[in-house]
């Protein structure tokens, strides 16, 4: 009996599919929701699909599935055997978005920490890239249970999601890391805001960020080789924070 109920539910957590009433087809993806899918999404996937185009992880014939999972039998069910917190996860190629979300104005609408708007692009890659890790890895590397550690895991898709944004003229590495030191002493725990006026995520989030950003900017690191590196996350950091003040000088 336990073992019904066991593959029952890894059966329910690997292919959604069925739980959820309609379906919208487009290039890489298939979305999955119980309520109406608004047709704007496909122009939000397109520009997902364009962040992570540049990435070494980046695969032509790779599908995605997306569940919009608020309010539904499969959250209540991942709440329940996964957790309730995180906005988005992503199991194999599927990448199930667990909070509410506005397609006309690319938003998504957590409630977990406190209420609050994310750009929904930037979420959709950020779990494109952790589904490409996973194919491209293997799952014994890259599973809940077993993963780099934090910093590699959620730096790069971090990293991969704002690509566009480091891309813009005014964009500068080193204010970031000052803006972050800045937010990261103020903050009274571990939440600080990424993006100016953004919900707010743990501070690993953003330093994982910047700390790939530097490997891969500056130093030319691939994510390749960020994985097989042996130095210590606080090596790398105190070296990305020298490189920052030797600027100024
Ligand atoms: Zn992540």
């Amino acid at each position: 009996m336990g073992l019904v109920t066991i593959s029952g539910l890894v059966t329910i957590i690997f292919f959604p599919e069925p739980l959820f009433a309609n379906k919208l087809e487009h290039g890489q993806f298939n979305v999955y929701s119980n309520e109406k899918i608004d047709k704007d999404i496909k122009v939000i996937l397109d520009n997902a699909l364009n962040l992570i185009k540049d990435s070494e992880l980046y695969d032509t014939k790779y599908t995605y599935d997306i569940f919009l999972s608020h309010n539904s039998f499969f959250n209540r069910i991942d709440d329940k055997f996964l957790g309730h917190g995180p906005s988005a996860r992503t199991t194999d190629n599927n990448i199930t978005i667990k909070v509410e979300v506005d397609i006309k104005n690319n938003l998504f609408l957590p409630t977990f920490y406190q209420k609050c708007e994310g750009n929904l692009t930037y979420l959709i890659a950020h779990e494109m890239v952790h589904c490409l890790q996973d194919y491209k890895y293997g799952k014994l590397k890259f599973n809940p249970f077993r993963h780099p550690e934090l910093w590699k895991l959620e730096g790069y898709p971090e990293y991969v999601s704002r690509r566009a944004k480091f891309l813009n003229s005014g964009y500068n590495l080193a204010y970031e890391i000052d803006r972050y030191i800045d937010l990261e002493t103020k903050s009274s725990d571990i939440w600080i805001a990424i993006d100016e006026g953004g919900c707010k995520a743990p501070k690993y989030y953003y330093k994982s960020r910047l700390m790939t950003e530097y490997l891969m900017d500056i130093k030319g690191f691939s994510y390749d080789k960020i994985l097989l590196d042996t130095s210590s996350e606080n090596d790398i950091y105190d070296e990305m924070i020298k490189w920052k003040n030797s600027l100024k000088q």
